[in-house]
């Protein structure tokens, strides 16, 4: 029986534990130091599904840097992209002359991160950068970088450390993957 809004109950199994984010997290803020020293990058969490990693990683960067958010939808409450993306919280800061560095959650097709990228760079960015905690690479149907990532990940829909299903789940402390029975569940109503 799925009981569904007890956490512990819904995950098949841990892809990433705290430790494997944690040591992510350190050795991307050791990199990200190098490359931004003296910058003063704006940082830019991509809402909603960044904020767990953003808020650990950049706690890493030895780096005097801005934050600010950007939402933009490119799923719906499921699975697939739409392939429709548009913005839905912008900006507050103004990104002209900035090197900016978005913070993802997960690159799967690249949509997302390729709209967010030309929309910072359209709008006079010194340079754009982008810092995914996973990377769903053999599911690219975009040509974008992602510039820095913690981890490759196969296709599999994984939640958890901010990633989220039907907006739930995004508080799980590590990343794993669903049990069939949980996506059964929500999808039959
Ligand atoms: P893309 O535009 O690269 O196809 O999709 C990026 C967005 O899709 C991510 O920011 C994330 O919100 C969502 N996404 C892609 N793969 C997964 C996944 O395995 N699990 C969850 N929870 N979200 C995903």
């Amino acid at each position: 029986m799925v009981k569904g809004d007890n956490i512990n109950d819904i995950i098949d199994h841990k892809l990433f534990s705290e430790d494997d984010i944690h040591e992510m997290c350190v050795r991307l803020g050791a990199q990200l130091t190098k490359d931004y020293a003296g910058k003063r990058p704006l940082v830019v969490g991509a809402l909603k599904g960044a904020i767990y990693f953003l808020t650990d990683l950049t706690r890493q960067m030895d780096v005097a840097h801005q934050l600010d958010f950007l939402d933009v939808s490119s799923y719906g409450d499921g699975f697939e992209s739409t392939g429709k993306i548009k913005v839905v919280t912008d900006l507050a800061a103004d990104v002209k002359d900035r090197d900016v560095l978005i913070i993802e959650d997960i690159v799967d097709t690249g949509l997302t991160l390729k709209f967010m990228k030309d929309l910072i760079k359209k709008r006079g960015a010194k340079s754009v950068k982008c810092c995914a905690m996973l990377n769903k690479e053999a599911r690219r149907n975009v040509d974008v970088d992602v510039d820095y990532f913690g981890s490759k990940v196969g296709n599999e829909f994984v939640v958890g450390y901010g990633l989220d299903f039907l907006n739930m789940y995004r508080n799980l402390p590590y990343v794993g993957v669903l049990k069939p029975e949980v996506i059964q569940k929500y999808m039959n109503k």
